[in-house]
């Protein structure tokens, strides 16, 4: 049989069999299938050169009923609509695993940001908030940065939905350098997350990650960031990082700082000193404790999970695993930290970034780690004592867990 790997399928599949689990009702699993609203856009943006360039774009709002929709816009030029709405559905799940007050969205553009100068991007960042702006705002739906977007990108955004407005509305958007309303903390977020509940499983397994081997598949924001708290928090060493255009490896550990200054430099892992080269397929095969895909979707499928040999593998990339190659990492004992659980420490610290936008007060990146961690811990706790009582393996678990939330927000508004 082929394996499905339209990302929106897939998403649909994992919320059936979560629906089938907790016995959904059809009218409440329908509406759980389908983004609650979307939109696609057409935007033509002036180039350096004068010529006039035609993007592609879209923003879909998946399920509003625990709050305003969140979620980030990515850049891609695989982007497609199946892509973001696999990825709004996901953001849905996420917002309730780790039991925040909003929804679920997501936003993307079909283009190479490698391809664009500085001046092309801001233009670009402008026209698609022109073109999607009605449908965001600090009660509708909050964009964040995602695949190949910035802070500076919303700082253009925000600007431009704020000369649209007439208003200041720093809340419309997060991930916003610090000096207009970004939040202390939200750069290393999504890995600070991450590692927090690397640290929650390998105490629930009863396992030592000190010296132990982390491996990262896209060694980008999450990823080198992952990798610095990784060693920082937990002692771990770093076995081997990637990027899209090869792979570092060294048996003995790598220094994270300087893989760091010289993917800064070079644009690429590859190169770097005392390591040997490895490919993005052996990579994800190595002995190590912990396994952090960081890049994109379906990279660990039916074909190489029976190669998969760590003992914790924590998601930072949204869908990496595929639902059979599930299957097979759970016959092997991988522990796997599913995306929407091990990645929803950017999205805390958003919302947190949002609720110091509403309040006009800002918080110290103590106080910061101190929610993302409480966070991160309470929602790890709910999806462990799911796993355990119900005996699922931790995706399933999380799922039933976000599910039912959203299920009873729904109903209780009379939605079904
Ligand atoms: P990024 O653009 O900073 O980094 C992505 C990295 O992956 C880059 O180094 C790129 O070279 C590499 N890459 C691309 N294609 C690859 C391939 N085929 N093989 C190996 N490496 C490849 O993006 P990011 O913000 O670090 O996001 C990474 C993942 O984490 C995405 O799936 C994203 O959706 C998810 N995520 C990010 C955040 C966040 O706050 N940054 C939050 C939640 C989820």
């Amino acid at each position: 049989m082929t394996e499905i790997l339209n990302p929106f399928r897939i998403a649909q599949q994992q919320l059936d069999h979560a629906a089938e689990k907790l016995g959904l009702d059809d009218a409440t699993h329908e509406l759980l299938r389908w983004p609650m609203q979307e939109l696609k856009v057409t935007m033509p943006v002036r180039m350096d050169d004068g010529n006039t360039r035609v993007f592609h774009g879209f923003r879909i709002q998946y399920n509003t009923a625990r709050g305003p929709a969140k979620g980030g816009i990515r850049w891609h030029p695989d982007e497609t609509i199946d892509t973001v709405r696999a990825l709004a559905a996901w953001m849905t799940w996420k917002t309730s695993v780790v039991d925040i007050p909003l929804g679920g969205g997501k936003g993307g553009v079909i283009c190479n940001p490698k391809e664009l100068t500085d001046t092309e991007k801001e233009r670009l960042a402008r026209a698609y908030v022109r073109a999607v702006g009605r449908t965001l705002g600090v009660t509708k739906d909050v964009p964040a940065p995602d695949v190949y977007t910035t802070p500076q990108i919303m700082a253009w955004m925000m600007d431009e939905y704020e000369t649209l407005t007439g208003e200041h509305h720093p809340g419309v958007i997060t991930g916003k350098p610090i000096p207009i309303g970004g939040s202390q903390g939200r750069g290393d977020a999504t890995a600070r997350g991450g590692i927090y509940v690397v640290r929650e499983a390998a105490n629930a397994l009863g396992i030592d990650l000190k010296d132990a081997a982390m491996t990262i598949q896209g060694f980008g924001n999450a990823g080198q960031h992952a990798a610095r708290i990784g060693r920082d928090l937990l002692g771990m060493k770093l076995l081997a990082a990637s990027d899209s255009k090869g792979g570092v490896y060294n048996p003995n550990g790598i220094d994270v700082e300087a893989l760091i200054d010289h993917k800064i430099r070079t644009g690429q892992v590859s190169g770097f000193t005392d390591t040997d080269p490895i490919t993005n397929e052996a990579l994800l095969e190595l002995d190590t404790a912990v396994l952090f895909p960081a890049a994109l979707e379906n990279v660990i499928t039916a074909k190489n999970a029976p190669e998969i040999r760590c003992t914790i593998l924590c998601e930072l990339a949204n869908g990496p695993t595929t639902p059979e190659a599930d299957d097979i990492l759970y016959d092997k004992n991988v522990f796997v930290l599913p995306d929407f659980l091990a990645n929803a420490g950017g999205v805390t610290v958003s919302y947190l970034e949002q609720v110091q936008n509403t309040y006009n007060l800002y918080w110290n990146l103590e106080e910061i780690h101190w929610r993302l961690k409480d966070t991160m811990r309470n929602a790890f706790a709910s999806v462990l004592e799911m796993s355990r009582n119900s005996v699922i393996h931790m995706r399933d678990a999380a799922y039933l867990v976000a599910v039912a939330r959203v299920a009873e927000a729904c109903k209780l508004r009379g939605w079904v």
